[in-house]
């Protein structure tokens, strides 16, 4: 058995990174001014290259993708207490961020085919209460986004989109950000694109933007004038050169994913009991994530295959699982508005999410594919 201190042991992911020499290039243009956060030179910088990446006229950079999904909640100004429609299919953020903005999550269930919100069950939960809808673009897999947008217009609700999976994805050819009122992203060391940490909220809403700026900045927006009681959440030059640098190096990053993600396919699409994942149409991916679902009774097989990896020196991971709305922290019924979410549950128990980043080798691929086929032949 392989532990995950040795050298050989395989990752579900590894951060990518530039030459360090690129790196110790970006910063050494702060690092005699030592203007080193609040907004200096790079965090402007980087953010006009996103704008125009992706092709969004306002990006507000933050420390974190977490504090940008809270803040992105907190600027629409709900009355406390309002229903949010959202995923329990996901990473802990979105549904903490719900709560901590004193808000109310009512989980809808997904589809079998994306694992994204299944719009055609959001009219049930909406009451009078409902004020958004908080859908999440799973593995980089895109909602229903239009079908979405359709329901929120008819009933007067507004659309923030957890799109921390997505970075350098279009749907249609539009850059994945601009659906709904506003998007977040995250730039974590394990996603596709990252600044260390780091995260952004993206909107056409300037007003919306204006007012996340002045969240993450205490409410200051002038020397002498604060306007209200923001909290800090300011992306800092070393985030910002960081971001700089793998800007430079994503697209080729995300060719690599691409050839190991058809690597992986090209293995697995013949065998039986598994469901690998597909590019949707009309999407250009970033080939963040390769989660495939183990068919069988419960959680037995993925259970299994996940235990063989790890004894093998492979780290898969369960993601997600559990579901948000079974966290311990979430039994407490009148946190959160039960419902059924079947496909959800089921899905929870049979994903596994297999290594990929870009520099995995095609031979760990083929151990690993191999590793999985031995055992539910
Ligand atoms: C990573 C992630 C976040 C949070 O982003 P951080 O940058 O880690 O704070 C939110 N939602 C989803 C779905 C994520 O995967």
């Amino acid at each position: 058995m392989k532990d995950s201190a040795q050298k050989d042991y395989i990752r579900v992911t590894r951060s990518t990174l530039p030459d360090y020499d690129e790196y110790c290039k970006e910063i050494k243009k702060f690092w005699d001014n030592r203007w080193l956060t609040n907004m200096g030179e790079e965090h402007q910088l980087f953010q006009k290259q996103l704008e125009e990446y992706l092709q969004c006229p306002y990006v507000q950079l933050h420390a974190n993708g977490h504090l940008a999904l809270e803040n992105a909640i907190r600027a629409m100004d709900f009355p406390i207490e309002s229903e949010v429609i959202t995923t329990p299919f996901t990473f802990a953020s979105t549904t903490h961020a719900i709560i901590r903005n004193g808000l109310v999550p009512v989980f809808c269930d997904i589809r079998l085919e994306d694992y994204t919100l299944d719009p055609e069950l959001l009219e049930s939960f909406i009451t009078d209460k409902t004020v958004a809808i908080l859908p999440v673009h799973v593995y980089g897999n895109i909602c229903q986004v239009e079908r979405i947008q359709e329901i929120a217009d008819q009933y007067g609700l507004k659309v923030i989109y957890d799109a921390a999976h997505t970075f350098g994805e279009t749907y249609q050819g539009i850059p994945v950000v601009n659906f709904g009122d506003v998007s977040i992203l995250s730039f974590h060391a394990t996603k596709v694109f990252h600044t260390l940490e780091g995260g952004a909220v993206c909107t056409f809403d300037e007003k919306i933007a204006g007012y996340t700026y002045c969240l993450k900045n205490f409410g200051i927006i002038g020397l002498e004038n604060v306007i209200l009681p923001g909290g800090n959440a300011k992306m800092n030059e070393f985030q910002a050169a960081m971001g700089i640098c793998n800007l430079r190096h994503v697209e080729q990053d995300i060719a690599k994913r691409k050839i190991r993600y058809e690597y992986y396919q090209k293995q697995l699409r013949n065998a039986n009991g598994i469901r690998i994942p597909e590019v949707q149409k009309k999407v250009e991916s970033n080939y963040s994530y390769f989660p495939i679902l183990l068919e069988g009774r419960g959680s037995t097989v993925r259970d299994e295959v996940y235990d063989i990896l790890q004894q093998h020196g492979i780290e898969a991971r369960k993601y997600f699982y559990p579901l948000t709305s079974q966290y311990a922290c979430y039994t407490d019924q009148t946190f959160v508005v039960d419902s059924k979410t079947p496909i959800a549950e089921s899905v929870a128990q049979k994903i596994l999410t297999l290594p990929l980043f870009p520099d995995l080798s095609m031979e760990d691929i083929e151990r690993i594919c191999q590793i999985i086929l031995h055992r539910i032949k």
